[in-house]
């Protein structure tokens, strides 16, 4: 049993794809929407802040090169998520090294050991991956790189970080983070009171797009609420950020709030939520703002349900792997930089079972797919043997412009 089982054919999942193909070795990518990088599809319509040189894995390149026909994106422009698809990503899963390795629809529900729960030692290295899907179907494998990315848990509205009272009941008022407000999503945005809770880039996204709605349609009415008082980090670096892009975003909603286009509503820890006759009613304490929609921008958190029969060494602040924590923690960290890191700091206790990409960050907010590919690099050259190559990891990302270490913590990039 030789094979590599990559879950989640996002784009690190498919960088991981791509240096497998490379090394020769056996692999398989599990995907659990029914096309490439179904988490990206949900948000086609957001364009990203690194410019395409910073969004093609070299060995995915290499591939596609290789392949004949691709037209290579011009390097400085921004694309969007879509774009990331059709140009990218579906071109990948049509080279003749990855054709054919990828199921889409096989959505992992468990992965464990054949034969040993997590408690039972003797002997579990040499037992092959069990991996079972939602329909019941199982496969063996010798290694798995876990890619799924944290976009299917978003975290919850309650500033406690459990539910808010209410929230399941609220359902019906509550937006999932990047709703494509002045397209398919309009019509629920249009004239209406909306509330964006959050503080990252996902959060500012939407803020600009519901800024741009109200100029053009009388009574949308925005709120931003943010637990809390000091917003610097979300505004950014602004012109002192090394993705010019990234800068824009935050330098964009200060002055939509500071024209009172945008309402900003600091300070509030959300408690509860309340379905009213008039939409729905948001809690802090005695404070409360009722509008129509509320869109949960708090960012995301990872699944480690689907491996919980495994060894992790898991964080306690973040749930990535401790040896990652400390280079990544938003407690401590806002320049959007990261040291080179790779196998080493994504060991955990179980041998051959990685988490790579947006997923490996746990909570941090700040994963960038240079970043990923890096890690896919690194991870694959260890499973091929080749450890100068898995230990010789570089990576040079573009600062925020923002580097403090007394910035309150906000999301960047979910
Ligand atoms: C709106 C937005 C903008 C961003 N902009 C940038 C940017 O400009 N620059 C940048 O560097 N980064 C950006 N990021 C951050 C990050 O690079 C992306 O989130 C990226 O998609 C992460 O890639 P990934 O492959 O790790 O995870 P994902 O893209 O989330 O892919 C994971 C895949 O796994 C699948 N999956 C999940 N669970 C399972 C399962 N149980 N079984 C099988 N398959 C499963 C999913 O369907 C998905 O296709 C942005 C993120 C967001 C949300």
């Amino acid at each position: 049993m030789r094979t590599v089982v990559v879950i989640g054919a996002g784009p690190v999942g498919l960088a991981a794809a791509a240096q497998l193909a490379e090394r020769g070795l056996d692999f398989l990518v599990l995907e659990s929407g029914a096309s490439v990088a179904a988490a990206v599809d949900e948000w086609r319509h957001v364009r990203l802040f690194s410019p395409w040189r910073y969004d093609i894995d070299p060995a995915a390149r290499r591939l596609l090169e290789s392949a004949g026909g691709w037209a290579e994106p011009e390097l400085g422009k921004l694309p969007t998520g879509g774009d990331l698809i059709d140009a990218y990503l579906e071109p990948l899963t049509k080279t003749p090294q990855l054709s054919g390795r990828i199921r889409y629809d096989a959505e992992v529900a468990a992965v464990t050991r054949v034969g040993f729960d997590r408690v039972r030692t003797a002997g579990r290295e040499h037992a092959p991956f069990l991996i079972r899907l939602t329909d019941g179907t199982e496969l063996l494998a010798a290694s798995v790189i876990d890619a799924s990315g944290t976009w299917r848990r978003p975290n919850v509205l309650g500033g406690s970080g459990i539910p808010a009272r209410g929230e399941t009941l609220a359902v019906d008022h509550i937006a999932p983070a990047l709703p494509d407000v002045r397209g398919r999503d309009r019509d629920r945005y249009a004239g209406r009171r909306t509330a964006v809770v959050g503080a990252g880039h996902s959060a500012s996204t939407t803020l600009l797009e519901l800024g741009e709605l109200a100029a053009d349609v009388p009574g949308t009415e925005v709120y931003w609420v943010v637990r809390g008082a000091d917003q610097a980090r979300t505004y950014g670096g602004g012109a002192a950020d090394e993705l010019p892009a990234r800068g824009a975003l935050g330098t964009r909603l200060k002055q939509l709030v500071d024209s009172g286009r945008i309402t900003l509503v600091g300070n509030f820890r959300t408690d509860q939520l309340t379905a009213t006759a008039d939409g729905v009613q948001l809690s802090a304490g005695d404070t409360h703002l009722t509008v129509d929609t509320v869109v949960n921008s708090t960012g995301f958190r990872p699944d480690h349900d689907i491996v919980s029969e495994l060894r992790l060494d898991l964080d306690p602040i973040l749930g990535s792997t401790r040896a990652l924590a400390p280079l990544i923690d938003p407690n401590q960290h806002s320049c959007g930089t990261v040291p080179p890191h790779g196998v080493d700091e994504l060991t955990h206790p179980e041998p051959g079972y990685y988490a790579i990409g947006a997923k490996s960050y746990g909570r941090a907010p700040t994963f960038l797919l240079a970043t990923g590919y890096e890690q896919a690099r690194s991870v694959v050259a260890a499973l091929a043997g080749d450890w100068p190559a898995a230990r010789a990891v570089h990576l040079a990302l573009p600062e925020t412009g923002v580097c403090s270490s007394n910035l309150p913590v906000a999301n960047c990039c979910n």
